[in-house]
Parts: structure tokens; sequence; C-alpha cells
């Protein structure tokens, strides 16, 4: 039978059935262009028998026009590409879409041309001139990559290129990686790093489904630990992937997987430029690169070989995809490990809730190093309970803090000061008439970015400069700002401490690898004073002189309702506490809070996380939570506050009515205006008996909405707003 049918990339139809021509052959996988309509569609021959559609009648079919010179997805992908259709309830070619690269990636072949500075020192430049050639040392990329990247036009490039002073460069767009080499720099480890790595190493060698909870503290040599395994992949030819819950981390990877590969792994990220993309995605399909290391996108490539995956910090929020197809990383990884048959390793030194609870159940097999590395002590905490121990008025760091961070300023060693909260202040508003603030697009407050002298909204992006006077009454130099964000903070530091070295460290401030270097480097050789900085600094970063962790307020992670606010807290503080006391001289964490009763601060104190994560799971089991309950949210949003509304009103009126499954609202979502959207959404709590995702399905599929209106649905949702 010449009858083919094909899971194709396009918004409205999805299953089309195409004849295939007698001089073209294909498989399941396999990567096809076919006709639709007068253009062509991008599309992947998919098993009937699993991808329903409409039987089309024989005379109608049209032949398909050509296979595409890319190795077709294997099966384990397939496989995992409906199972995330289906379990998080996305259209499969959305899902499927993850797995590609451009289509210039999947025809493959041939060159491109790049440029770069030739080295000719014109006598004169314009200053445009001037500015790129400063901008564009040590870069090599197309026009138009280089004059974004120099904030010049591309005239001004191509002016440089008559002139001699960039030059072209012939590149092979397929050109080899350089290979990582297992025993470059092997370490050695402790007793029981040993018995973890060797653990590793069996499961890559026995080629064979297995989940691994890696559960050590912070210092204790977890990165170590799963390289032994990532060596054995190598020595067997077989890929890894090493999943990081964000980009800013991977600078500090690369360097020490280069010290103990010898070149570094091959990346994949979203800001890869299109030249690097396409060549990762070819040398990942032909299973040249060997370690592939990765945000969350890289997960549904199609690997030619894949032998081991590994996501650290593994309990990282940053895993939940939250537009788009709504995946959780994390979960993900361990279904594609099993379709594939491979080990995949969790890592953290503050597993989530749900992990433990797999560990427990016997579906992970947990892996514990509870000591750090070399005999350091974990540090010593304590609680600044702001109620007795008050900050100066307009200031933010308790006395005692402040003593400590000046008793090691006085000692040379360094101070890091914890607050989730970039720019200068959340709120500003105008004293004279109360004038706040406010996100035209979304339900949210500017935030005074006094570096850059902006009001911005970390929502969308808008942005405006901070006025010299309000603009609702006019008044001159009246607005005030409310409460502290990191650079307020660094402010304080200054003024209290005038002679030390502050830096601050937040996504603004180190927003390229460059940047992170720089800091690294300048922490590292003690430039650095004190480090003010958000959930950047939290994990990763190994700083031996660091001793002191100042958190400035715990409290903040409380609020909000989060179903996971406490887990979150437990976290982050944890993971921050985790930085201090590395190397010889023991570290110290001062938690400054309003609540130290509160369980989370209490189990923090005492060093005590069992006792914390078996209230949590109390109070998870009594609310029917995860992972004793599931929960679903389901948005619906549009431009037309109206047409949401009624949107939402109708969903709610066609709920089913089931013993086992509990809907809440419709109701405004907290951010009830999104990227100028509004938004509305109601809550699942379901048993862990319920068909969730068919519940959802049948009541949704039974509905059609407006044009403008967007419904999507998120299962095991991590926000709620
Ligand atoms: P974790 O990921 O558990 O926080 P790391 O793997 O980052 O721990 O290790 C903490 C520090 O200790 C790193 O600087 C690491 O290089 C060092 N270290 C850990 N184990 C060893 C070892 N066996 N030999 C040498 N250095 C080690
Ligand atoms: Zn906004």
């Amino acid at each position: 039978m010449n009858r083919i049918r094909l899971l194709v990339f396009n918004p409205v139809l999805s299953v089309l059935d195409y004849r295939l021509p007698p001089h073209l052959s294909v498989e399941p996988g396999s990567l096809v262009v076919a006709p639709l309509g007068p253009r062509q569609v991008l599309g992947i021959v998919w098993e009937p028998e699993r991808l329903p559609g409409e039987e089309v009648p024989d005379a109608k079919l049209r032949p398909i026009l050509e296979v595409l010179p890319v190795r077709p997805l294997a099966a384990p992908l397939r496989r995992l590409i409906e199972w995330c259709a289906d379990y998080y309830v996305a259209p499969m070619n959305s899902v499927a879409r993850m797995a590609l690269g451009s289509m210039a990636a999947l025809r493959g072949g041939g060159t491109t041309t790049e440029y770069r500075l030739s080295g000719l020192e014109p006598k004169r430049l314009t200053p445009q001139r001037a500015a790129a050639m400063d901008a564009l040392h040590g870069e090599q990329a197309s026009i138009r990559e280089l004059a974004e990247y120099a904030g010049v036009s591309e005239g001004v490039l191509r002016g440089m290129v008559g002139a001699g002073i960039l030059e072209p460069v012939t590149v092979d767009l397929d050109r080899p990686y350089p290979h990582a080499q297992a025993d470059f720099a092997v370490p050695e480890l402790s007793e029981a790093q040993q018995a973890a790595a060797d653990t590793f190493v069996a499961a890559v060698k026995a080629r064979v489904f297995q989940p691994f909870l890696l559960d050590g503290v912070t210092g204790s040599g977890k990165t170590e630990c799963y390289f032994e395994a990532i060596a054995e992949a190598i020595r067997e030819q077989r890929q890894v992937l090493v999943l990081l819950p964000e980009i800013a981390l991977t600078e500090n990877f690369l360097r020490r997987f280069e010290a103990r590969f010898g070149t570094p792994p091959v990346l994949w990220h979203s800001s890869l430029k299109a030249s690097e993309r396409r060549r990762a995605w070819r040398a990942i399909v032909s299973g040249e690169a060997q370690v592939v290391v990765g945000a969350r996108s890289a997960l549904f490539l199609p690997y030619a070989r894949l032998g081991l995956i590994v996501v650290d910090e593994a309990h990282e929020v940053s895993f939940k995809q939250d537009d788009g197809v709504r995946y959780n990383a994390r979960d993900v990884a361990v279904i594609r490990a099993r379709f594939e048959g491979i080990p995949v390793i969790l890592a953290s030194a503050t597993p989530a809730l749900e992990s433990l609870q797999l560990a427990e159940a016997g579906v992970y097999r947990k892996i514990d190093l509870p000591d750090r590395f070399g005999g350091a002590s974990l540090p010593d905490v304590q609680v600044v309970d702001l109620r007795k121990e008050v900050p100066e008025r307009g200031h933010w760091l308790a006395p005692r803090l402040v003593a400590e961070m000046k008793a090691r300023l006085e000692r040379g060693e360094q101070s890091l000061l914890f607050l989730n909260r970039r720019g200068y202040a959340p709120l500003t508003l105008c004293r004279h008439c109360g004038y706040r603030f406010q996100c035209p697009n979304c339900s949210a407050w500017l935030v005074e970015h006094r570096l850059s002298r902006r009001l911005a909204c970390h929502h969308c992006g808008h942005e405006v400069p901070v006025p010299d006077a309000c603009p609702e009454c006019g008044t001159g130099d009246c607005l005030v700002a409310c409460g502290p964000g990191v650079e307020r903070i660094a402010d304080e530091v200054t003024e209290v401490l005038p002679e030390a070295r502050v830096a601050v460290v937040t996504s603004d401030t180190l927003n390229s690898p460059e940047k992170i270097s720089e800091f690294v480097a300048a922490a590292e050789q003690k430039l650095i004073d004190v480090i003010v900085g958000t959930q950047l600094v939290t994990k990763g970063y190994h700083f031996p002189e660091l001793t002191l962790v100042g958190v400035v307020d715990a409290d903040l992670g409380l609020e909000g309702g989060d179903l996971r606010a406490a887990e979150r807290t437990y976290q982050q503080v944890a993971q921050v506490a985790g930085r201090a006391g590395r190397g010889e001289k023991p570290g110290e964490v001062l938690i400054q809070t309003r609540h130290p009763e509160a369980a989370v601060i209490a189990a923090l104190v005492a060093g005590d996380r069992d006792a914390f994560y078996a209230a949590e799971a109390d109070g998870r089991r009594d609310a029917g939570a995860p992972p004793f309950g599931r929960w679903a949210a389901i948005i619906v949003s549009s431009e037309d506050e109206a047409e949401a509304r009624s949107a939402a009103r109708a969903i709610g009126g066609a709920a089913p009515n089931l013993p086992d499954v509990l809907i809440l609202g419709p109701a405004p979502a907290p951010l009830a205006l999104l990227r100028g959207r509004y938004r509305y959404r109601l809550l699942i709590n379901a048993r862990r008996s319920a068909k969730l995702q068919d519940v959802i399905r049948e009541w949704l599929g039974a509905l059609s909405f407006p044009q403008g209106v967007r419904v999507s649905v998120d299962i095991d949702p991590y926000s709620f707003v």
C-alpha cells in the first residue's frame, strides 16, 4: 500500500493522508514535505494506527513531494511525543515541533559565510565603526548577527567589509565538534562519591531504564559523581544530555566540564545563533555530539544514541514550561529515559517532595551524599527576628547582620545577601497624590531600576524612563520608592560599609556569558566583598572565601498563596545557605524573618530537612495536593475582557460533575491582565484515581470559542497566577 499518514506542522490541521510516489521510500519517523492547498507543509510519517485521522478516499490522495535527508525520528522519541501530547493535553504537532531544528538544519550540508575582524587597523574611523570594532573582538558570525551584537546597522558593517576591516570566512555548517576524553582529568573520589559513581557507571553499562535521585547536600560533589557516568557513556560512544535549569549556570558548568573532559560540551538553548543551532542539531541527530548541555528544550531533540540523561538542580521551578506546551522537563526526562531504555539521574540538594515520594515508593533509586566533600561542614543557621532586631528607619538590614558583614570585611572574607527581587524598589508612588506606577499591559506594578533609570514591568518587559514629575498631579520631585530590591540593598551596604566592594547579581547585570565569567573571576580573586543577588546566586557557585549568607527577607516567598510556597522557600534558603563555608572556613547563615515560628524557618534553623518534608507532606495530604492528589488549571484569555469572561463562564457551565474531581472557578486569575490579555482561570483538584486528562479533553472538546479566545490547559501547574 502506498498510502501514508503524516503528522503535519500546521496550526489548524495536524493529521493528513498522502500517497507515496514510487520513486520515494519512507519509514515511520521520516521527515517529508507535502503539498497542502497551494503551499507546502512539513510532516512526519507516523504509524496510522497510533494517529487517528479522517479516512480520505484513495482517489483524493495527493503525493508527497520530498523526503528530507535526515535520519527518521526513532520510535522512542515518537512514543515520547505521543505521551506528552496525551499527558499535557497538548497538540501533538506542537510537541513534535520541539524535536526539530530549522528547515535549513533539516536539509543539511553546505557552507555559509561569516565575518570577523581582519586585523587591519584603519587610520581614521567613524565613531560607529570604532564602536563596532570594539564590540566585535573575537566574534565571528553573519552580518546580521554581528550588527545586532555590536548595536550598529548592517550597512555600517558592510561598509567595513568593503574597507577590508571585516573579512569573510567560509564556514562548513556541519563541521565536527572536538572530542571529549573520558579520562582527561580523573578526580580522586571520596568513598561515598565512589560508591555513587560506581552505581551510575554500572547503570550506563547496563543500558536499561533506571531512574536515580542523587540526593546530596550542597558541596558534596554531586557533579563529580555524575561526571563519572558521563565518562562511561563517552567510552561506550553513547550520547549524554545534561539539563540545567538556567543558562546563567552553564558558564560555571562549562568550565568544570572542560577541566574534566578536555573540551566543552555541545550547548543547546534558545539564544544560540542560527548557525550554532543548526550545527548542534545536525551533530545531535548524527550522534556526533557526545554530551549536550541545555535548557529544557534540549529534551526533545532526536539524539541518535542517547545513553544517559542528567537533570541537575532537579527541584528547580524553571524546568516547568509555562507557555506553549506546558510540560515539566524533570518529569519528561524520566519518561524519555523510560522509552529510550537508559538511566536518568535527578540531582539535587533539596529534592521536590514529589521526587522524594517516588524514591520512598521505590520508583526512583535514591543515592545519598550526606557530607560535604573534603571535610567542609554545613553552615550554622540562625534567625534574625525582625520584630525584635529592628533595622534602622528606611533600612532593611538588622544591626546583627551588619555587624557580621563588618566582621567578614575586616577578616577579608566575603558575604552574600539574598533577596529575590530585581531592581531598586518593587513599587513607586507619588507622595503628593498617591499615584502608583502600574503596567498598562499587566496587573502589576512597575519596578524601579535605578541602574538603568527605568521603571519596568517584569512580566511583559514594558519600560518607561523614571519621570521627573508625577504623571497624575504634575508635582515635581515627589516620587517615593517603596520596599527594597537588590539594588536598594546594595546601596544600603555601601552606606553602612563604605569601603566594601559590592556586586549586584541578577539577570539584569549578568546577562551574557562574558559578564558571568567576569563576575566569577572577580569573586574568586576576592575583588568583591559583598554579593547582593537574586535566586541567580543561590546555586552552582563555589566561592571558598564566602563565609556569611544573609537572607534579607525569608517571608517574601511565603506570601502569595502558592501551593509550593513553603517548599520553595525551604529550597531557596537551603540552596543559598549552601554557598556559605564551602572552603576551609566555616559558614554562617542569618535568616531575617518576622515569622521565626513558621515550620519552614524552624526546619532551616534546626537543619532538620526530614521534619520539614514530613510536615509539608502532611499538609499536602490533607489538601489533596501533589503528590497525593492532582491539580490542573484551565486558563482562558482574550484581549477583550468580556469575551474572556464569557468563554470562562461557558467552560464553568459545562463542567462535569464527578465524584473524584473538584472544580473551582472560573475566577479572574491573580494576574488578571497579562501582556494585554485578560485572564480567567479554573482550577481542578482531582484524586489520583481520576482520569484527569480524559475528563478535560472531553469537557473542552465539546465547546467552541471565538477566534480571539485562547484556552490553555496546565497539568501539574506550578504557578497559580
Ligand atoms: P555539589 O554539586 O554537590 O554542590 P560539587 O560537585 O559542586 O558539589 O562539589 C563541590 C566542590 O568540591 C567543587 O569545587 C568540586 O570541584 C569539589 N569536589 C567535590 N568532589 C571532589 C573530588 N572528589 N575531588 C576534588 N574536588 C572535589
Ligand atoms: Zn506588563
